[in-house]
């Protein structure tokens, strides 16, 4: 029997992108109705391959921005979790064979733009030690390091031929499915499922705890006109 449902809001695709809209919409003001929609499970598609990695390095200022914003909003669930979505902020390292990187110099100046010269710090030896020291803090920016000696004491598993790393720093690993039931948390105080001939299941209505509002994670896949 088909059901209809009234809603403020409704979101097209339960993957990280849709959860985490149907989160902010709920957690922030929870008074709108949410219905997130999706053919498939949550999680299930693009966002089910992610190798879970975040780092504030991109090819635009304005995405450089974006992520850094993004960043925030992780760190602040991090913090109000005890770190429940371990996230961590060891980096991420781009390692390469060549001497001449210069077009990736250049890449990194476009992508942190008016605040790259602040940010980007070549590391060709001489300080080494504080670099080396600087390994378990918490960084933005970028370390460049040309020193292969460096490049040697700080990540002893590149192979030897590693002649160049570019170190990004506002950068880490973090747990999806855990930032997924974290961004869950408003949306999902209760789950009915329902199932449907064959066993397969066909929805869950989902209804936001001691508030009356209620919303509802939907499978179904949405065409540009009903029939
Ligand atoms: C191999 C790989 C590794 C990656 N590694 C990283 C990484 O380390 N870090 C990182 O930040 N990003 C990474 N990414 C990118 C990241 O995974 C994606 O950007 C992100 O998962 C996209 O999320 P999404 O919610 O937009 O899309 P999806 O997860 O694909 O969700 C879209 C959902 O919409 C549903 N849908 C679509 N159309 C309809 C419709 N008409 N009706 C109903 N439902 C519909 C789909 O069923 C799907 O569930 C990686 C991607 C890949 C492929």
């Amino acid at each position: 029997m088909p059901q209809t449902t009234a809603a403020d809001v409704i979101i097209i695709g339960a993957g990280i992108a849709g959860i985490a809209t149907a989160h902010y919409l709920t957690c922030k003001e929870p008074a709108r109705k949410v219905v997130l929609v999706d053919a498939l499970l949550p999680m299930s598609l693009t966002s089910a391959q992610s190798g879970e990695n975040y780092r504030n390095w991109w090819p635009h200022q304005v995405m450089t921005d974006f992520i850094d914003r993004s960043i925030d909003l992780l760190e602040g669930i991090a913090g109000d979790s005890s770190n429940r979505i371990n996230l961590t902020h060891r980096g991420y390292a781009l390692a390469t064979r060549q001497d001449d990187i210069s077009e990736l110099i250049n890449g990194l100046h476009t992508g942190y733009g008016t605040n790259a010269a602040d940010l980007i710090r070549i590391r060709d030896g001489r300080d080494a030690a504080s670099y080396l020291a600087s390994l378990s803090e918490k960084h933005t920016g970028v370390d460049v390091i040309t020193d292969p000696g460096t490049i040697r004491r700080a990540f002893p598993a590149f192979d030897p031929e590693i002649r160049r790393v570019i170190h990004i720093r506002r950068a880490g690993d973090l747990d999806s499915y855990q930032l997924t039931i974290a961004g869950a948390k408003c949306i999902a105080a209760e789950a009915d499922i329902r199932g449907c001939a064959g066993g397969h299941t066909e929805g869950a209505t989902v209804c936001g705890g001691s508030r009356s509002t209620a919303h509802r994670l939907v499978r179904g896949r949405a065409r540009p006109a009903c029939r």
